[in-house]
């Protein structure tokens, strides 16, 4: 037996970094337990021959949550981020995402004929309105919101919200476009089955609330550890927890028993990490109802992304004069992909190519005169017998290392379209698959941001709630993207908090001190 903390959390993600920020700055003892080498989880970045990259998140919406959360820890000044800009290309259209209307405007002029597209940005326009109202990046409405005064304005929009959360409403609004494969691209595009809501609101936050930290992902994610540090948070990285020792007597978790068998008594415990593995595998599944164990073993996750990551022997103004902005999605047709382990073997050629690009915000990203670009898009874990890895092992064979090279060119040649030469300017390669995120997040089949938006599978739809802090232990919370709905970034942020609250005996949602 080692030391006894108040408060032991289990991952280094922005939600268990979040977490232990604020327990520490309530004066708990605190220990954070990571299983890699550095904080992040999905949004670590990584430095390879004097270029740096973002291994996952290349970028973050705050959607009135993220900065009042970080003003809150007094970890926030605006200069620290800056504001993406989008740009859309395809055979038909290319340009930036300045204003809903604009976007409007270029889809229209790409597609004289198709008269539902005005229809389809009014509704965008409507939602857009609805997440102004209510999600200022600004301010902290959301968090107030659960007072009465705050709630009745908001009320009016509980009738859309309804339908605007299903699907069949974004397949019913793009039905009524003619060209078929313009049509697929309509109701697909985004996350598989993503209801309207999402894909309206996708628009909304390119446009408004897309940020980066200057520096890098990494340099913000160490800034939050360092922090808590400061405040006497403890931190133990390459610590892998194996499971949860808990006391059925007193229905209460004991301690954390880490792989290397030290047990790490705490009279609290968060669990920020892959939910699937907390159930039956950090915690025994017998503690659990069978219904749930039923609904969380079938429940499916979040899109898996490949990666590219290149240092180019091409100084950064002239990358950003093919480019043009940090972020592009480059469409090379109108088919939406959602490879899994029955695509072809040439599914990457075909997929959409999100090209990103910072530098301005980053000074340190490339040696002088050369630069840095990610590229990614959907991929699939089990694809390809795992990626040539023939298993689902974190051992990497040389077929693997060679066949993600080549999945990597794939991906070169879509954005070649864009950067011409770009394959004869590359001094550096690597590539991320759904595996090499796996290993270095633990999140089932390297899945990216929670449970999945298919209204027919996620848990969420079915019923278990908005809020999955609450375990079978009254002293273990879980935090994270699959505790809170509907996932990634802002959701994993906000569970940080209210998972804080929680274990500190206050109300969920306590009302924001201003710093
Ligand atoms: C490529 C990519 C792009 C994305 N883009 C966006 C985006 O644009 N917007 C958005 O909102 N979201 C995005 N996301 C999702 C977002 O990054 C995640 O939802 C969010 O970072 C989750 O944070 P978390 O703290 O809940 O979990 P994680 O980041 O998964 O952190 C969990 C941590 O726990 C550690 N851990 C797990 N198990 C153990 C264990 N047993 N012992 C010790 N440590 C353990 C892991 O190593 C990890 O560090 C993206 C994700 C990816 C991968």
């Amino acid at each position: 037996m080692s030391d006894h903390y108040d408060v032991t959390i289990i991952g280094a993600g922005i939600s268990g970094l979040i977490c232990a920020n604020y327990l520490a700055r309530a004066g708990k003892r605190v220990l954070l337990v990571e299983q890699n080498h550095q904080p992040g989880g999905n949004m670590s970045g990584f430095r390879r021959r004097g270029f740096y990259f973002d291994a996952g998140d290349q970028s973050f919406e705050s959607l009135g949550i993220v900065f009042p959360i970080l003003r809150e820890l007094g970890l926030y000044d605006p200069a620290d981020f800056t504001q993406l800009r989008y740009r859309m290309v395809s055979d038909d259209f290319d340009f930036y995402l300045d204003s809903i209307d604009g976007a409007e405007g270029a889809l229209r002029e790409a597609f004289p004929r198709e008269t539902a597209i005005p229809e389809i940005f009014d509704e965008v326009r409507r939602v857009s309105r609805f997440l102004d109202e209510n999600y200022d990046p600004g301010s902290f409405p959301l968090l107030n919101h659960f007072r009465l005064r705050h709630l009745l304005p908001a009320a009016k929009w509980l009738p859309p919200l309804r339908k605007w959360l299903t699907f069949r409403y974004r397949e019913k609004i793009s039905s009524r476009i003619a060209d078929p494969s313009l049509r697929t691209w309509f109701t697909h595009i985004g996350y598989r089955r993503m209801p309207f809501l999402f894909f309206a609101g996708f628009w909304h936050i390119w446009i408004n609330d897309y940020w980066y930290p200057n520096g890098g992902m990494q340099a913000f994610l160490n800034k939050l550890a360092a922090s808590f540090e400061e405040h006497g948070g403890e931190i133990r990285y390459k610590t892998m927890v194996d499971h949860i020792d808990v006391d059925e007597r007193s229905r209460r978790a004991r301690a954390v028993v880490t792989a290397a068998g030290e047990e790490i008594a705490a009279d609290q415990i968060v669990y920020s990490g892959d939910y699937k593995r907390f159930v039956g595998d950090i915690l025994e599944e017998r503690h659990f109802k069978p219904r749930f164990v039923k609904k969380i073993r079938e429940a499916d996750l979040t899109e898996e992304i490949f990666s590219v990551y290149l240092g180019l022997d091409m100084p950064p103004e002239e990358l950003f004069g093919h480019v043009g902005t940090q972020h592009v999605f480059l469409f090379p047709n109108y088919d939406v992909i959602f490879p899994d382990e029955r695509s072809p073997r040439d599914v990457h050629s075909r997929m959409w190519v999100a090209l990103n690009v910072f530098h301005g915000e980053n000074d340190d990203a490339a040696p002088e005169g050369k630069s840095t670009l990610v590229l990614q898009t959907y991929s699939s874990y089990r694809w390809e017998n795992y990626w040539h890895n023939a298993g689902d092992s974190d051992e990497r064979r040389e077929e693997y290392t060679r066949f993600k090279r080549e999945i990597a060119n794939e991906l070169i040649a879509t954005a070649e379209r864009l950067i011409p030469g770009l394959s004869e300017r590359i001094e550096y390669l690597d590539a991320g698959t759904p595996l090499s995120l796996k290993r270095y997040t633990r999140n089932t089949d390297g899945s990216t941001g929670g449970w999945c938006y298919d209204d027919r599978v996620s848990p969420v739809y079915r019923s278990l709630g908005f809020n999955m802090f609450r375990t079978p232990f009254s002293n273990l919370h879980a935090a994270g993207h699959y505790a809170l709905w509907p996932g990634g970034v802002i959701s994993a942020t906000l569970s940080g908090r209210m998972v804080a609250n929680r274990v500190l005996g206050r109300r969920l949602l306590a009302r924001m001190e201003q710093p």
